[in-house]
């Protein structure tokens, strides 16, 4: 702790995992003889760098740029690039550590890192940001390649800013190496299902953990929170599914749409626009605006927190189960905070870790490498399945690891168990280093 003061948000993470891990390690002492875990708690690399670029008005901006690279024992670096105000060192470490374990669980073969800046979207022009984006790769070109480090997409880089990224790439590089990013232009080497894979995947990981107890997501209410890229598709697929998701949030307020949410206009006001997620209401006969607000207040039998970091806090965890939840599933990264997941399990309630529940992002982002190495591309139908039975193989990969360990159905000790023997096994058998 004493050489990580000042992350709260990394050790968070690390503090999760290391809790869970007491009967894997009693299983492999040879993981503590050769030092895995303390080798595992330090990213291999760390670059942090000035981003200087100029505004509309002329004047010279100066943002502070990161990239961690985590874990590469089982591939190249893998992982997105957040572009939010709140990013710092302790935010891109606990998602690097977080994406180690995740990659892992998806058998992609690929490691894990993360990266992003303190740069906010919010408010620029598209030359603004394309003149960030240009600034961020000079630096982060010395860093990357399909075979070392190939970062994506995460909050506040999108299609958009992926295109930008490339484009400046290519024209560094002077070489078309497709495989250097991910979640790229589908006429370019962007692969279909990408945009879709994170929300669907937490859906499908949400249907699997219902039907183990004989249940499912067709006639639920599902409450969402969120209106980016990952709430947007998991309310898609809850809704193809038979249910009913009924709200989106941003950092404003949230609403509530008690017929399913309209998921042409969200993805107008979201996506076309770049709109408040209150102007939805605006337009929406029947639906409403709470400014403020925790959208945890409202009744579901389904949660998807999909926005942020400690987004679900312990109070929230009790309303939830006051309102007859059934199953929570972490759309995004370490939503809920430790003593909100504490609550639920011991309510009864399935609970879905982001490591395995938004793994699908990930692993359609490895689809996309292998199709770009093969220079092939996949239909939609194509995509979707293998998708769904990557969500599949998460599910019973960790819930055997779940019953192995001694907690059938404990998701948060199956994903953290089974990711670890995956990466520890590599970094043992590849030596010190
Ligand atoms: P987007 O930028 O598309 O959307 C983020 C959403 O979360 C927006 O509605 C945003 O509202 C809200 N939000 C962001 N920060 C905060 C905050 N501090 N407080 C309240 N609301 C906030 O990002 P994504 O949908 O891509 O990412 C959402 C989550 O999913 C993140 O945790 C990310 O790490 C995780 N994730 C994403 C993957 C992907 O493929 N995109 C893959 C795996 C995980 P506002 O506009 O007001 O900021």
């Amino acid at each position: 702790e004493s050489r990580n003061q000042g992350e709260p948000e990394f050790l968070q993470a690390v503090r999760e995992v290391l809790d869970t891990l007491a009967p894997v390690l009693e299983e492999h002492p040879e993981y503590i003889e050769t030092g895995i875990l303390e080798r595992l708690v330090e990213p291999e690399r760390q670059i942090l760098f000035r981003v200087s670029w100029v505004d509309d008005n002329g004047k010279v901006q100066v943002n502070r740029g990161y990239r961690v690279q985590f874990n590469a024992a089982l591939g190249p670096y893998k992982g997105g690039l957040r572009f939010h105000p709140s990013v710092n060192l302790s935010v891109v470490k606990f998602l690097g550590f977080e994406q180690v374990f995740k990659n892992a669980l998806t058998s992609q073969r690929i490691g894990g890192g993360k990266g992003g800046s303190d740069f906010d979207p919010a408010g620029k022009s598209d030359a603004e940001v394309m003149r960030f984006c240009q600034a961020y790769m000079t630096e982060l070109v010395h860093h990357i390649g399909e075979h070392t480090d190939v970062p994506a997409g995460d909050i506040g880089v999108g299609a958009r800013e992926i295109g930008y990224l490339f484009g400046q790439y290519r024209r560094l590089t002077h070489r078309y190496e497709s495989g250097v990013l991910t979640g790229k232009g589908k006429g370019w080497g962007g692969a279909e299902v990408r945009t879709e894979a994170t929300g669907y995947g937490a859906v499908f990981f949400a249907e699997e953990m219902l039907a183990r107890a004989g249940e499912g997501v067709a006639g639920r209410r599902a409450v969402v929170s969120g209106s980016g890229n990952v709430a947007t598709y998991v309310i898609e697929k809850v809704q193809q599914l038979g249910g009913r998701a009924i709200t989106a949030s941003d950092s404003s307020g949230y609403i509530v749409d008690e017929a399913g949410i309209d998921l042409e206009l969200l993805k107008q006001v979201k996506e076309t626009e770049r709109a408040r997620i209150s102007e939805y209401a605006e337009r929406r006969p029947g639906a409403h605006y709470v400014a403020g607000g925790n959208v945890w207040d409202v009744r579901g039998e389904l949660a998807f927190p999909c926005a942020t970091q400690n987004e679900l806090d312990e109070a929230s965890a009790r309303e939830l189960i006051k309102n007859g939840v059934r199953a929570v599933a972490e759309g995004a990264n370490m939503p809920a905070t430790p003593e909100a997941i504490e609550l639920l399990q011991e309510a009864g309630v399935l609970f879905a870790p982001g490591k395995a529940a938004n793994a699908g992002g990930v692993a359609t982002s490895a689809l996309e490498m292998s199709q770009n190495a093969a220079r092939s591309r996949w239909d939609f139908d194509k995509s979707e399945n293998r998708l769904h039975e990557i969500m599949r193989d998460v599910h019973e990969l960790c819930y055997s690891a779940s019953e192995r360990y001694g907690k059938p159905g404990d998701y948060v000790l199956g994903a953290n168990s089974a990711g670890f023997v995956t990466v520890a096994q590599a970094m043992l058998e590849q030596g010190v280093i």
